[in-house]
């Protein structure tokens, strides 16, 4: 079976890692002749929305998906009409601009941080006036990894930050006072099956993910709440293939921050903590194999290695601990690779991370 990818990142690369074994093949699309996917399949160098490129990955692939949710989802609805493209474009165009992500996911019953659209600092005064402050004030579109983001903690604040951000449509949203983050990983295949993985909490870092933690935790009533209505928007949507939902955990609720259509980074514990990945998952979903079991086989902790690797051979000496390189040129601020400590209790895992936190200190690392 081939499998054609817009976008060669290591998402794409995790995706053709789990889907080997399962005898597909891969295609990317990327403009980045060095993208981490391009050992694992074949690379068209193009740009992501080239309709030539597209027409031929269409041709060629019995189903396309997409690694990014920066792909332009003008560019996928294209190529729905030429081939399969799972999840929906649809589900993209939702998650490519904050303001329709809050106006669909608010209409669909979740609970949300109070937000305005600003387009103008006239919009933002009286948008801060009604949120309040401290807010976040964020680009509608583009934003990843905390970029295009500048929290307002006093009415002075206010300028600066629209004349910093305000070429772009922006939106404001209160800023939440979490106690934690959260974020539910779920698939669901064509026939309309869904399953979710337990649920991870995150913790960021100058708005990059920098640990995951999960295991096999009871949902609460909220969290069988907010399933709920998860499934809802995954039916609705008609939507195949693996998504992650972020939430504030405020302690009273569990407010929607965002939505990704697509493998994510908060669920890269999967890969070894899982019975079966979401990578695996998304694979079977699109292409209409059975779903695979989404419960945790232990404890698991995944850490983010961004701007630098450290010394991997010292890592892998720890008891538990899984390595991930995506073969990338360093960068700060870019995301290099992860490891992933899994054990059988939660004292092992809690042992093993000081093990790793005792060794990066020691060379320097944020911990
Ligand atoms: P985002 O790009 O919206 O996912 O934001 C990246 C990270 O910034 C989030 O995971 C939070 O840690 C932080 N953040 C974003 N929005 C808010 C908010 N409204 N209140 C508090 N923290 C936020």
């Amino acid at each position: 079976m081939n499998i054609g990818i817009v976008g060669g990142g290591q998402l794409a690369r995790m995706l053709a890692l789990a889907g080997l074994p399962l005898g597909m093949r891969f295609h990317f699309v990327d403009p980045n002749p060095a993208c981490c996917a391009a050992p694992l399949g074949s690379l068209t160098v193009a740009d992501y929305d080239d309709e030539q490129a597209l027409g031929a990955l269409a041709e060629r692939c019995d189903v396309c998906t997409f690694d990014f949710e920066n792909v332009p989802a003008q560019a996928m609805e294209k190529l729905s009409a030429l081939g399969t493209v799972r999840p929906t474009p649809r589900a993209l165009l939702i998650s490519q601009d904050r303001l329709e992500e809050k106006n669909f996911f608010s209409g669909a019953g979740f609970s949300l941080p109070a937000y305005q659209a600003v387009d103008s600092l006239e919009d933002l005064r009286r948008a801060a006036e009604q949120v309040g402050l401290p807010a976040v004030l964020k680009t509608r579109r583009l934003g990843y990894d905390g970029k295009g983001q500048r929290v307002l903690r006093d009415v002075s604040d206010l300028e600066p930050a629209f004349e910093a951000l305000g070429s772009m449509p922006l939106i404001l949203e209160a800023f939440v006072a979490f106690r934690r983050e959260v974020s539910l990983l779920a698939v669901r295949d064509a026939e309309g099956h869904v399953r979710f993985w337990p649920w991870a909490e995150n913790v960021h870092q100058q708005g990059i993910l920098f640990t995951s933690r999960s295991g096999p935790f009871t949902a609460s009533r909220r969290e069988v709440h907010v399933r709920g209505l998860v499934r809802q928007v995954l039916d609705g949507l008609e939507y195949v293939g693996v998504a992650a939902f972020e939430f504030f955990d405020t302690g009273e609720q569990w407010l929607l921050n965002e939505m990704a259509p697509r493998v994510h980074n908060s669920g890269h514990w999967t890969i070894e903590g899982a019975v079966t990945s979401q990578f695996e998952n998304h694979l079977r979903a699109i292409t209409g194999l059975p779903l695979g079991d989404t419960r945790a086989v232990g404890y698991s902790l995944m850490r983010n290695w961004v701007g630098e690797l450290p010394d991997r051979d010292a890592c892998l000496a720890l008891p538990g601990l899984h390595w991930h390189d995506y073969d990338k040129t360093a960068r700060p601020g870019r995301k290099l690779g992860h490891a992933t400590l899994v054990a059988e209790d939660l004292e092992t895992l809690a042992a093993t991370a000081f093990q790793l936190e005792q060794q990066l200190r020691g060379k320097g690392f944020q911990v």
